[in-house]
This record gives C-alpha cells, structure tokens and sequence, in this order.
C-alpha cells in the first residue's frame, strides 16, 4: 500500500489508580499512536512503552521523536506491501522495537481495512475467543490482595498473575498459596533480581507456580538459562524478548519454558507473529500480554491473542479497571465463554481514538505528508 500521510501523537492517559511493579509506579500511562494513511483510508497503530525507560531502554518521549525524526520518513510515500518490508525498511535503525511497532501495528490495521477482512485472520488465526487471566500489582498490604484475588477467582479468571518484588514476595506467596491453595497462579518479577538470587527463586518451587515470569536483567539470555537449569517452576522471558533474533537465542540457551509476547514490546505484530510461529516450532507455549493501551492498542493485542499457540490465558484487561473513560472510540470489554470462563472476543474493527479523548490527552504530535 502507498503510505499518503503519517500523523503521530504522544498521549499520556491517566490511571484510575498507580501501576506499581519492580520497576517502579506509573500513575500515567504513556503511549505513541500512529495513523497510516492510504489514499482515502487511514487506520491507527499504538504502542505504550510507557512514560519513563524503566520497563525497558525506551520510553514515549523517545519512541515519538524517534518515529518522526527516523521511522516515519522512511515508509511516507512509499509502497508498503507487507510487515516484513515494512521492518526490512526499518531494520538498520538499531533497537527501538516500541517506536518500530507504533507504526508496525499501525500498518496491519490499515490492511486490514484495505482488504476489508478481520486483523486476526490476516495474523493467521482460526478462534475468534481467548481466555484471560486476571493480574494484581503491588498493594498496600497482603490482606488488600488477599481480598481482591478472591473476586477473581469466583468469576473464574483461569490463572492470577502477582507482581513480585523485593518486599513484596516469600511471605506474600505464602499468604496467597494458604488462601488459595488448588487455583493457578504465577509471578512477574519485571527484572527485579539477579543470579545471586538463585536461592530465592529454588525456595519458591515449592509454591506450584505456573511460570516465573522475566526473574532476572531484562536484556539476559544466559543467567536465564542457568536458572531455568536450577528450578522446577517454568521461567518465561517478558522483557528479554525483543526481537525475533532474542528469541532465537533463548529457545537456542533453553533459557525459557514460556514466552510472553506483546506487540509493543517486540517490534509490532510483524515480529510478534514470527516470534508466536518460533516458539510453536520449539514447543514453548506462549501468551500475549499488554502495556495498559487504551482500546485501540488493547484490541490489537487481542487479535494476536487469538493465534493457536497462546495456550496460557492473556494478560488483558477492560478498559474500565484501569481507565474512567477510554481514549478509544470503543472500550474493551471482557465476555465469557460457554464455560463462564472470562474472555475477549477478535474485534471486527480497531476502534479508532476517540477525536476529543486524543486532543485532551495528546502531549505533542506530527504529521508528515
Ligand atoms: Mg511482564
């Protein structure tokens, strides 16, 4: 497709309440929208790497100004035909996978308008519903959490994430594990810790954790492999997998027994997809996570979250736990399956953002045409 027009916006979307993991506590989400235009027919990507680097070495400021000063010229006004030739056109600016997947994800929205046919048949998949998990940051204290997983266990979420960090961790796996002793649950450690670390993680065996998500440096492959070798519990890499070429290098270390995949955080969903298809190859189940987007990027995870080889349930939520209004025209909204289980169904449509959201939100914004 010819791109006309790249229009580019920096928003920062407040939260209902501050997102608190090991890297720190964001009252704000902040994220880079992209709208591709073709001829008559525009479609919005989004990616969130948040308002500061410490989820990762990126950071929206930086996303946005590398989009425009660097991406964003490259694809305007040329004949993008598929994901691959769009990362190909991008492949020797080094890193950047968040600003790369704004306009990534921007590009396969647009197709699939383009071709008037649902985003996640063009992925690949063949369901149109996904089970999700439910997720608990850090709070004030074990009895809040206490009191908040067991609503979500009576409405059925399949699995509970835990952040976990020093200070909060042993005990309140242990408060979580005598109250709820049979139901599944893992943690996120957000790169929290380190090899030395290793006694901590064999002592957390015993809880029966699903999966021990992203223990150690976020850019790590091989102490992730040594840990793995040393613990029963599954590790699964989150923020080391930013690229396709990381994955090859973790499923070549057996560094991981899972692999979480978010669009933002690897490139777009060029990249996610190719990544999904790598760890099926190797047997590595997946699942796809977030970055708190509103309903236009929240609905783009989930359509790759239809993909067959995210076995364990989603990392997604409705717009309504962490947004008073969504951005998006559209909020996400969760259903449930035949079995009462919670789920999200593949959108039809991206929802765009909503024009008066985006101008009361938007921090600075661009347009090359
Ligand atoms: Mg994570």
């Amino acid at each position: 497709m010819q791109i006309d027009r790249i229009d580019l916006f920096h928003v920062r979307m407040p939260l209902i309440y501050p997102w608190r993991t090991a890297y720190g506590e964001d009252a704000d989400i902040e994220a880079v929208l992209c709208r591709l235009t073709s001829g008559s027919v525009c479609a919005w990507g989004e990616s969130a790497p948040f308002a500061a680097p410490c989820y990762s070495p990126e950071w929206a400021g930086g996303a946005f100004a590398v989009c425009k000063q660097w991406l964003a010229p490259q694809l305007l006004h040329q004949d993008v035909t598929s994901g691959d030739d769009l990362q190909q056109r991008l492949a020797f600016f080094k890193g950047n996978s968040f600003a790369k997947a704004a306009l990534d994800t921007a590009w396969w929205n647009l197709h699939s308008r383009l071709v008037n046919k649902p985003l996640h048949q063009l992925l690949g998949a063949t369901r149109d519903n996904a089970p999700v998990g439910a997720d608990f940051g850090v709070m004030d204290s074990i009895d809040d959490l206490i009191n908040a997983i067991g609503p979500a266990v009576a409405e059925k979420f399949p699995r509970v994430k835990l952040k976990f960090r020093p200070g909060w961790d042993v005990p309140m796996l242990e408060a979580v594990r005598k109250n709820f002793p049979t139901e599944v649950f893992h943690i996120d450690c957000n790169s929290g810790y380190r090899i030395k670390d290793l006694p901590l993680f064999q002592t957390i065996d015993k809880f029966n954790l699903a999966m021990i998500e992203q223990p150690l440096r976020h850019d790590d492959v091989v102490d992730h492999a040594e840990l793995q070798r040393a613990i029963k519990t599954p590790v699964c890499l989150d923020e080391t997998i930013a690229h396709p070429d990381h994955a090859t290098l973790a499923l070549r270390l057996k560094s991981c027994r899972y692999v979480n995949i978010k669009p933002g955080r690897i490139g777009g969903l060029t990249n996610a997809v190719k990544v999904h298809d790598m760890c099926q190859a190797a047997g590595i189940p997946c699942w796809v996570g977030g970055m708190l987007e509103s309903g236009t990027g929240a609905n783009l995870c989930v359509a790759l979250g239809m993909l067959d080889n995210f076995i364990y349930p989603a990392d997604i939520f409705p717009s309504s736990r962490f947004y008073h209004v969504d951005m998006a025209e559209e909020p996400l909204e969760l259903v449930k399956d035949a079995n009462g289980i919670p789920s999200v169904k593949a959108p039809v449509h991206i929802p765009d953002p909503h024009p008066d959201q985006l101008a009361k939100l938007t921090v600075q914004q661009a347009t090359l045409k």
